[in-house]
């Protein structure tokens, strides 16, 4: 399945799903992301990822210099009401508000790897605006 122009249902339900969830906040990015140990391990790390529907992914990522893969983990990842939201329900998320994995998203994202849903038009951006 691709996140490629959801269908007008897939849509709504999708939009529903971010309504209901009250810790969805826009991405801030922390102070000197580019030089910590998350955005780095999102770069240099094996790792599989794939849209589980318009809003979510579903990812596993390893460490750099090993062919293992950690715990798989559900991130949201999108755009609504203008912001771009971003949830993941691994630890580091939950402390930090900042992860290896919606490093990983951003990391595709800005080379074109990814494919984004702006709920408020149904169109899919491969790259961040
Ligand atoms: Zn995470």
């Amino acid at each position: 399945m691709t996140p490629e122009q959801p269908q007008p249902d897939q849509l709504e339900q999708a939009r529903q799903t971010v309504e209901n969830r009250l810790h969805l906040t826009p991405l801030t990015f922390p102070e000197k992301w580019t030089l910590s140990t998350q955005w780095h391990r999102a770069q240099a790390s094996p790792a599989e990822c794939g849209p589980v529907n318009p809003v979510e992914f579903d990812l596993l990522i390893g460490y750099p210099d090993t062919d293992e893969l950690g715990d798989r983990h559900r991130v949201t990842f999108t755009i609504y009401q203008g912001e771009l939201l971003a949830h993941c329900d691994c630890h580091a998320w939950t402390y930090h508000d900042w992860c290896t994995h919606v490093a990983h998203l951003w990391w595709r994202w800005s080379r074109n790897q990814l494919g984004v849903t702006d709920l408020d038009t149904g169109d899919v951006h491969h790259s961040p605006p």
